[in-house]
């Protein structure tokens, strides 16, 4: 995550400007680096599902942006020459299995160039279940201390630290909120990932007061998790698009851990025995429990008819 923060607060905006995305490239391929390498020498045999690839990286004409990656991660203490960066980069590159790891480097690319929350995501799944869980949220608590690490084990609740400082770390706990008259709903910045105008006719339905807190990232299930929300929203724009597994692994868990509830949009749990993505599921919904049937009720109500169906159709 300190790679990541030296990134990120590099960012200029003449870059920006130019939509030039090299900011974020540097650093979800660093932090898939470090995160792989670390993976490598703890469970060596364990195989990753990490959403980046080091193919363009290894061209002979990339090699000043390679050495860029290098710069970052000998700024964190760890120099290794490029083919060692890329080799531990392409160790996220497995098929998932009976049991691996799921990472997504820099999860929020878009709050992450605007300065805002971005998530560096890891999970465990066997069998088909999320076991472990860690979720790094720079922007969360403290940003100039780094920010918190969120992590969870399955049956054994989910706590919470500043980053840096495991020893300080507490339970974390979701809100007992029933009414929804207080309840609060997070739901992404970017109208592409979830249907807002949709979400505000669910909010307006289930009488919620306040304004909807948008967040980028896996930070919004450490929200509902910590109890700073109750209700998080993510509905599909179209019926085609299929989450990935590494977008959410590490925040069900946590959630579900903290005594929340996470479903999709039909209510069903997410199926993450299916490969690269949560192919039988539709949306998220996430509360902290207490609110999930009213909530999933308003959700259903305001389906759009071309996404009803059991979701097994393709
Ligand atoms: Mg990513």
């Amino acid at each position: 995550m300190a790679l990541c923060r030296s990134v990120q607060g590099s960012i200029d905006d003449a870059v920006l400007e130019k939509d030039d995305r090299s900011p974020v490239t540097v650093a979800d391929y660093g932090s898939q680096a470090l995160v792989c390498r670390s993976l490598a020498a703890s469970r060596p045999s364990d195989p990753v599902v990490a959403e980046e690839e080091a193919g363009a990286l290894r061209r002979p004409e990339q090699s000043t942006f390679l050495a860029r990656v290098g710069r970052e991660l000998a700024s964190v203490g760890v120099e290794a020459e490029g083919k060692t960066i890329c080799d531990w980069i392409d160790r996220g590159s497995s098929q998932p299995c009976q049991r691996f790891w799921t990472l997504d480097p820099i999860d929020g690319t878009k709050g992450f160039l605007r300065k805002g929350h971005y998530a560096v995501a890891l999970a465990l799944i066997i069998d088909g279940r999320v076991e472990v869980a860690a979720l790094g949220c720079p922007q969360l608590g403290d940003p100039a201390a780094g920010g918190l690490v969120y992590w969870a084990v399955k049956d054994q609740g989910a706590r919470v630290a500043p980053v840096g400082n495991p020893n300080d770390s507490r339970p974390v706990q979701v809100s007992d909120c029933q009414d929804m008259r207080l309840a609060r709903l997070c739901e992404s910045v970017e109208s592409a990932h979830s249907a807002h105008d949709r979400s505000a006719r669910i909010a307006e339905d289930l009488g919620l007061g306040g304004q909807p807190v948008r967040l980028d990232s896996q930070a919004k299930y450490a929200t509902v998790a910590d109890g700073a929300a109750e209700i998080y929203l993510r509905l599909p724009v179209n019926d085609t698009y299929r989450e990935k597994i590494w977008d959410h692994a590490a925040g069900a868990l946590v959630v579900s851990e903290a005594g929340g509830q996470v479903s999709d949009t039909h209510g069903r749990p997410l199926d993450f025995s299916l490969g690269r993505t949560l192919s039988a599921n539709r949306g998220v919904v996430v509360t902290n429990g207490p609110l999930h049937e009213r909530v999933l009720d308003a959700v259903l109500a305001s389906t759009p008819s071309d996404q009803h169906g059991d979701g097994n159709h393709d």
